[in-house]
């Protein structure tokens, strides 16, 4: 059995490093101190991206991606993970259920997605559908030529860039025919409510969209009526292991700062690093880390050689539950290390902390992927997780 990575995924790690800190960390301070990431910066950042050759690394090549496979977005993702205020998200991953698309629908959306040149957003949530998303009311109904869409969605990621949005919906009201559906943001009845400001402070908005009326061709079902749940629980293997290998790169540098610091910072006539109480910290920290990265690469590569796709689903919530949960106690020990320092905003650290709060909250809160991975132990024993 042999770990190492090949000189390919060293090749590819060592890149994707040198574009973190090269394309995003310069600007990671204006994205604190604006809420955000000015349009210049942004088109800075997706030329970048082009040039890198970073676009949309989860579709094929034939629809204008890079092809990678989840181990290599793993290698890419947990380096962009470093970057605070979410600049990774200016590095774009079209939503997964796009593969499922007609050729008409690649053309019209995934392709130029994939190119840079349109964005989407994913539409799921609800203000009465949030872990239970079967609660949707947003409906879609049959008309001459078409369908007529009705309701509201909540916290949608990049909302404010995104040119059109994946909405989730129920035919005929009925949970029992969910479908996706694209519905491009210029169409009349499409409005954005309100922006909230939230804890992060992230590249782009999260915000909320009623639909009233608004008309879309009967082409513009991806799938079929009955395919919403699959879609979206298939785009959360993708989803969740993109979250942790994020994670594992945001925990890797907050130890990184606080293990330089504390190699420096003298109080009582000595440096801090030489108390016992930080060494410590540093090494539960750097144990935490080794823990979660060792369970990302393995399954990242072991999901790759599957199709069981209720093993990925099974394997994805545990990683998602133990990389989001391991990044908050580490982030938090790094701003302990830094003291007064570690709670300015002008400091990774504080960043990184405050940026990784929401992993235990989206694409399934902590509680959620318990319930999921409890189920799996119900259902399936315990060596879904132990046995291997
Ligand atoms: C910044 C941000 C961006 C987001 N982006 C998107 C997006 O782009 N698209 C989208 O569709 N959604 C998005 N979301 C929504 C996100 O996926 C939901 O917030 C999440 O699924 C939780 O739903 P909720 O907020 O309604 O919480 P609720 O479901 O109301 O949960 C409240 C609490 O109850 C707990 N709980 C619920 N059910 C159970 C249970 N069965 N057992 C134990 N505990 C339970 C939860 O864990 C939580 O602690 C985003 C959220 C945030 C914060």
């Amino acid at each position: 059995m042999d770990f190492n990575l090949s000189k390919a995924h060293l090749d590819l790690q060592a890149k994707a490093k040198a574009f973190t800190e090269e394309v995003l960390f310069p600007h990671e301070l204006e994205c604190e101190q604006n809420d955000g990431i000015s349009t210049t910066t942004h088109q800075h950042i997706t030329q970048a991206v082009l040039d890198w050759g970073f676009n949309a690394p989860n579709h094929s090549k034939e629809d204008g991606g890079q092809g990678f496979s989840i181990f290599e977005q793993t290698l890419l993702n947990e380096q962009l993970g470093m970057a605070t205020g979410a600049i990774w998200d200016a590095l774009w991953y079209p939503s997964y259920p796009m593969r499922f698309a007609s050729p008409e629908q690649k053309a019209e959306y995934l392709i130029p997605t994939c190119q840079g040149k349109r964005r989407d957003a994913y539409a799921i949530t609800e203000a009465d559908a949030g872990s239970d998303p079967s609660q949707c009311v947003t409906r879609a109904d049959k008309v001459a030529g078409g369908w007529r869409i009705n309701g509201e969605k909540w916290f949608v990621t990049i909302g404010d860039i995104a040119d059109y949005i994946l909405v989730h919906a129920h035919v005929d009201g009925d949970r029992e025919k969910s479908a996706v559906f694209f519905v491009d943001k210029n169409l009349p009845g499409v409005e954005v409510k309100r922006t909230p400001l939230y804890t992060h402070h992230f590249a782009f908005k999260h915000p909320e969209f009623t639909f009233t009326d608004v008309i879309v061709g009967e082409d513009k079902m991806l799938g079929a009526v009955g395919d919403g749940y699959k879609m979206t629980k298939d785009w959360f293997v993708e989803a969740r292991l993109g979250i942790a290998a994020r994670c594992v790169g945001a925990a890797i540098r907050a130890t990184d700062e606080a293990n330089r610091f504390a190699a420096e910072r003298m109080q009582f006539g000595q440096k801090i690093r030489d108390f016992q109480a930080i060494e410590f910290m540093l090494a539960d920290m750097a144990v935490e880390i080794m823990a979660a990265k060792t369970m990302l690469y393995r399954l990242s590569w072991e999901i790759d050689q599957t199709s069981d796709r209720i093993r990925k689903h099974a394997r994805a919530a545990a990683l998602k539950l133990y990389c989001s949960e391991m990044v908050g106690r580490v982030c938090d020990r790094a701003v302990q290390i830094l003291g007064g320092r570690g709670y300015m905003r002008e400091q990774p650290v504080e960043r990184l902390w405050r940026d990784t709060r929401v992993d235990r909250i989206w694409e399934g809160t902590s509680e959620i992927q318990r319930v999921i991975i409890a189920g799996q132990i119900k259902k399936r024993g315990l060596d879904m997780y132990t046995g291997w």
